[in-house]
């Protein structure tokens, strides 16, 4: 690490890759000899034109997106997409199934619920979230319009270890804290998305990857910028997409291909989350909640037991510069986020500090 930064351990916004950051700044005041930011140019200019095509040609290339797919700059966030999900897609019987597996597909499906029949397919309440229902226990409906699933639970540490069995109904996934962390099979779902701020870039843009033939049928209410088939037709560019978002994602992209791919993260991320796990499955005063097969590689919760202890903890750690360990403030303990761009270092490091502690 080098500027004097810290290794930030938040589940988003969350660290950005350093020479990412670097050809951001690099590049800051006058882009590619365009005499200005990418912040400053015109979304219709030909410049910006060949930036936010180029990040969607490199994020189909690291997906391996099949062409049947659309690739959406939207905003609003990925609560924007629990409402316009049920808008674009809960069209055809009104209906829809959702598991539950934490705190985000729980809101989904609440927000789902303002549009038409949700019916909970499954959830993991029952044992506060700590594990994912397998497909035996997937009480699903015959005539769904979409079976909902959040991949990744970012604030719980869990994460899906199998993708559902739907026949032929569109399978939806979050995969807010899950993409680009390893490969995942596109043509399995009839719809991705993601925030970008967990592991894409900062906040403000999210990502909407969607079979071609599930749009076209939204709801007349859909806002014309959350229109999946509106927004397809005009490049994302509709109105004013989100235009140094994207072109950080690309900067991200161009990092991961040189990282490897999402092959190369995801050795490196389980060779990464392995280190913690490890420690916390040895030690004696740490301890992590989640079912061992559904442990998320990306966010790793582990409590002492006691509050008080934990509080204590996490006070220390961030007086040590180990920053955002602190657990969801709905679920307390700690979470360590160990995205793409956090260092192998700052694992090796946190663990050392949590062996000290321990100890001590
Ligand atoms: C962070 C997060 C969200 C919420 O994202 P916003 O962009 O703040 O709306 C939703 N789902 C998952 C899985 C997340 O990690």
């Amino acid at each position: 690490m080098s500027y004097g930064r810290v290794y930030n351990f938040s589940a988003g916004p969350s660290m950005l890759p350093e020479p990412v950051l670097e050809r951001a700044a690099a590049e800051m005041l006058n882009y590619q000899g365009s005499g200005m930011s990418v912040m400053e140019m015109s979304h219709r200019s030909k410049v910006y034109e060949s930036i936010i095509e180029g990040v969607e040609a490199k994020l189909r290339k690291v997906m391996n997106i099949p062409d049947n797919y659309r690739v959406l700059f939207l905003q609003g966030g990925a609560t924007g997409q629990f409402a316009a999900i049920p808008m674009n897609l809960m069209v055809n019987r009104k209906k829809a199934d959702y598991i539950l597996t934490g705190q985000f597909s729980t809101k989904a499906s609440k927000e789902a619920a303002k549009y038409g029949e949700v019916h909970i397919a499954a959830s993991s309440k029952d044992k506060t979230f700590s594990y994912i229902p397998r497909q035996d226990a997937l009480d699903l409906s015959p005539d769904a319009d979409y079976v909902y699933i959040c991949h990744n639970n970012t604030i719980y540490g869990s994460t899906w270890d199998y993708l559902p069995e739907t026949g032929d109904i569109p399978l939806v996934a979050d995969v807010s804290s899950s993409i680009l962390s390893a490969p995942i099979d596109v043509s399995r779902f009839g719809l991705l998305y993601a925030g970008a701020q967990k592991n894409m870039g900062p906040a403000g843009v999210t990502v909407v990857i969607v079979r071609e033939d599930l749009m076209g049928k939204a709801d007349p209410h859909t806002p014309d910028v959350w229109n999946y088939q509106l927004m397809s037709d005009n490049g994302s560019m509709l109105n004013t997409p989100p235009t140094y978002g994207i072109y950080m994602i690309g900067l991200v992209l161009d990092w991961v291909l040189e990282m490897g791919g999402t092959e190369g993260m995801e050795k490196i991320n389980r060779e990464k989350a392995a280190i913690l796990y490890d420690y916390i499955d040895s030690s004696s005063l740490f301890s992590n909640p989640v079912e061992k097969i559904s442990r998320s590689i990306m966010n790793v919760t582990f409590v002492t037991g006691d509050p008080d202890k934990d509080a204590d903890f996490v006070k220390k750690a961030t007086a040590a510069g180990f920053l955002n360990v602190k657990g969801h403030r709905s679920v307390g303990g700690m979470r360590a986020s160990i995205y793409n761009a956090m260092p192998r270092q700052g694992i090796v490091d946190l663990v050392e500090f949590m062996k000290k502690y321990e100890k001590e």
